[in-house]
């Protein structure tokens, strides 16, 4: 079976990088990713998508519905937000497909309901692939680069740079 990994929010923030795995497909809710507000975090991870190392998708209804049910019987319902619960209707959906997920949270409500739905789990500590990233300031209207951090509008065009990862 194929193994997935399945990030919650809390992996980004924790300093999970997907840039830096590639043997395994990566995938993340529209829920969680929505959760992820820093600069720097949302960026790192729509580079993720945009290069395809990371997918991004949506439980179905049903399944949602039948995590909150087990998450209200163990009594983790409050202590998980909506974007915990698509994670785990995620991960859910994919063992239906046919494929076995692993769901990276270092959130103790998430490992219970996961324990409790048969979902395989993995703290994100373990992972050993934190995040080490080394930025590249570049201008999307002209595409003129930038090296110096301090930098914060393009000098040719005056337009607001954005910075992604070097890979
Ligand atoms: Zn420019």
């Amino acid at each position: 079976m194929k193994r997935v990994l399945v990030l919650d929010s809390s992996a980004i923030m924790n300093g999970y990088n997907p840039l830096l795995v590639t043997n395994y497909r990566q995938i993340i809710t529209v829920d969680a990713l929505n959760e992820i507000l820093k600069d720097e975090e949302r960026s790192l991870v729509e580079y993720a998508i945009e290069i395809k190392r990371l997918e991004k998708a949506a439980p179905k209804p049903a399944t949602i519905m039948k995590v909150e049910e087990v998450a209200r019987k163990t009594n983790d319902r409050k202590y998980l937000s909506n974007s915990d619960i698509s994670t785990l209707a995620l991960a859910l959906d994919l063992i239906e497909e046919g494929c076995k997920p692993v769901v990276l949270t270092d959130d103790f409500s998430m490992q219970n309901v996961a324990k409790v739905l048969g979902i395989e789990y993995a703290p994100i500590a373990t992972q050993g692939i934190r995040r080490v990233i080394n930025w590249k300031l570049y201008c999307p209207a002209c595409g003129r680069k930038y090296n110096n951090e301090n930098v914060n509008e393009c000098k040719i065009c005056g337009t607001k740079l954005k910075r992604k990862p070097k890979l």
